[in-house]
């Protein structure tokens, strides 16, 4: 009886073993990919995420300067000016587009290596 229990525990472990390195590691491997690679200079790892907003920083700065003085200079125009430079926030907030870039190079052009362009830049370079 005894004997039996200690058995069924061997084979359960050595079963959820397997399991585990012959589905679950390579289920994970699978869900993140081998890396990327960098068509434009080769480099092998993960993208870096950079967030773009639209319109221009420097336009913002300069809206929220002027809305400044106007609030503490001539202040009912300042309510007006508050309006249009929060309206242009807002519009750069919604703007944003997020991209996937090289943290080496700081190009767009990371491509997953197990694409077929990816297999080719990876045999090329090697
Ligand atoms: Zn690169």
């Amino acid at each position: 009886m005894n004997a039996n229990l200690e058995l069924s525990w061997i084979i359960w472990g050595g079963v959820s073993i397997l399991l585990f390195f012959g589905v679950i590691v390579p289920f994970l491997q699978g869900l993140f990919g081998k890396g990327f690679i960098c068509s434009s200079c080769g480099y092998k790892g993960y993208p870096k995420k950079s967030i773009k907003y639209g319109g221009s920083a420097a336009m913002e700065i300069f809206l929220w300067l002027v809305t400044l003085l106007f609030f503490v200079v001539f202040f009912p125009f300042g309510i007006i000016l508050l309006l249009v430079s929060i309206v242009y926030s807002f519009s750069r907030i919604s703007n944003k587009t997020k991209t996937s870039i090289c943290p080496k190079c700081k190009n767009s052009t990371m491509i997953p290596c197990d694409s077929p362009i990816g297999k080719k830049i990876e045999k090329e370079l090697q």
